[in-house]
């Protein structure tokens, strides 16, 4: 999932990178016998049930945990990226199997990397699956991480590394579900197509937009798997299984106070730093109006019946015309994402102002990190913010990084209810919900162009695990990682393979 943010990137080790790089094929059977040799073969959340026309997936599994160390150890943080590497370690892995990639450059020295699995001669567009992944990750602070962030750990049943969730993980797993799918030599019904981004964590100039402005005609399909998603894990349990349909569109907006500039021994009532700070805290403690989008409904409508009774009644009662006022607020307070699901969200992030201790600046600024419901607009939400801070001193100002609102995916496809037939039967009738997030993904240039893209990470995870994406210390269970690319095999099975 993307920060929209700057992250501090992390440093680039050349040598690693080259070492990995000049091992070529071989490294690639290597890199697996450890992972295979370290970790017995765990029981995996979730029960394998059918036997699927892919098979069984856990050989491959293990290949592909060799994979993920290796795509670790490959340092992509963003800025710079740097995901030409890691597109070349990908190529080299498809060409092995016979299957040819081609390496779409975005910009210099910085690629995506495409592969299909043809149906036909001439293949409709409209019915192919995209599988999508992005290869760069967000920076790290080294210091709070007890292992090497890029040195692909395995200990205890997990391996650690910055991506080893977001979104290396899911890259593996995608890549490890589509290779499943060549060498089961079944007759398929659509093209299967797997993609690798530049570029998501930063939306910048290598970004997915310009990958579709560039070379739309290699990718494109009518629907499409990437993150976004979340299988629940809790007492071992999977507790339910989101499948991303809808995000929220990140605004970011600077606050912008002016006062005069002086000598800091004789303080003036219109200090800039004063007026910033006081703006900060109305906008702080406002709650834009709660609305519901279709998803967000049927999100809290299903996910009520899994909750425990008492937070499940208020789900139940958050559109009631007498208590439904009380149920939002009781929802909202018990769960950040619940409260964002329901309402544009506003966060302060950043704050700057002076250049010395004895003067007094002239401007002071803040940036508002905004989360809109899709179908919002920022205008609006901005005519509220300059009424409740009413100050002449403070203007907003949108800034250009803007996320676009995309139309939500259809509850209603085939593929929706592929995955969801498939979720519920490997994860023994785990209820599957349509979920909006917060976060935001490649998918939404990807439903701007007409594709239905759902977000489904497959690894069954739980809070803690999931907290530590673009945390410290980030790690994945290879019993997930394992039962996620059976989950995805199995998806492939189900909605691509001829029957
Ligand atoms: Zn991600």
């Amino acid at each position: 999932m993307a920060a929209r943010q700057s992250e501090e990137g992390g440093f680039v080790n050349w040598n690693r990178i080259i070492r990995v790089l000049a091992g070529g094929a071989a490294l690639v059977g290597v890199a697996s016998m450890p992972v295979a040799a370290q970790v017995a073969p765990p029981a995996a959340p979730g029960i394998p049930s059918n036997p699927s026309p892919i098979g069984d997936t856990s050989a491959i599994a293990r290949e592909a945990q060799g994979w993920l160390a290796d795509l670790v150890r490959i340092n992509t943080t963003n800025p710079p990226g740097n995901e030409q590497m890691a597109a070349m370690y990908i190529a080299g892995i498809l060409n092995k199997e016979g299957i040819k990639p081609e390496i779409l450059e975005v910009t210099p020295g910085r690629s995506a990397v495409v592969a299909r699995l043809r149906s036909a001669a001439m293949a409709d567009p409209s019915k192919a699956l995209l599988l999508v992944a992005h290869m760069d990750v967000v920076g790290v602070d080294k210091s709070k991480w007890t292992v090497d962030p890029f040195g692909a750990v395995m200990k205890d049943g997990y391996l650690y590394g910055r991506g080893a969730i977001d979104d290396k993980g899911m890259l593996a797993a995608n890549l490890a579900a589509f290779i499943a799918l060549k060498r089961a030599n079944v007759r398929l019904n659509r093209d299967v197509i797997f993609l690798a981004t530049a570029d998501e964590e930063q939306g910048g100039d290598a970004s997915i937009k310009i990958l579709i402005a560039k070379h739309w005609d290699k990718f494109a399909a009518g629907f499409a798997l990437n993150e976004g998603g979340e299988v629940l894990l809790k007492n071992g349990k999977v507790q339910y299984v989101a499948v991303q349909a809808s995000e929220k569109v990140p605004v970011n907006v600077a606050v912008i106070a002016r006062g005069t500039s002086g000598h800091a021994s004789r303080p003036t009532k219109d200090n800039a730093v004063v007026h910033l700070a006081s703006a900060i805290v109305k906008i702080g403690g406002y709650s834009a109006p709660v609305h519901f989008t279709t998803i967000a409904r049927r999100y809290f409508e299903q996910l009520a019946a899994i909750e425990d009774d008492e937070i499940g009644k208020w789900m139940r009662s958050l559109d009631a015309s007498d208590r439904g006022e009380h149920a939002q607020k009781v929802v909202s307070d018990a769960n950040p994402l619940w409260n964002s699901m329901m309402r544009d969200t506003i966060a302060p992030t950043m704050l700057s102002a002076g250049v010395r201790a004895n003067v007094i600046p002239g401007e002071a600024r803040a940036i508002l990190n905004i989360r809109l419901l899709p179908g919002d607009t920022v205008n609006m939400l901005l005519a509220d913010l300059t009424k409740l801070v009413n100050d002449p001193q403070i203007r907003f100002e949108i800034q250009p990084d803007a996320g676009l609102a995309a139309p939500p995916s259809s509850l209603e496809s085939d593929f929706y209810a592929a995955i969801t037939r498939v979720a519920e039967r490997e994860f023994s009738n785990a209820p599957v919900l349509p979920f909006q997030s917060t976060g935001a993904t490649d998918s939404a240039q990807l439903r701007l162009h007409n594709v239905q893209a759902y977000g489904l990470l497959p690894f069954p995870l739980t809070e803690e695990d999931f907290r530590r994406m673009h945390g410290d210390d980030e790690r994945i269970p290879l019993a997930s990682f394992n039962k996620g690319v059976d989950l995805l095999a199995r998806v492939l099975a189900e909605f691509a393979v001829a029957r």
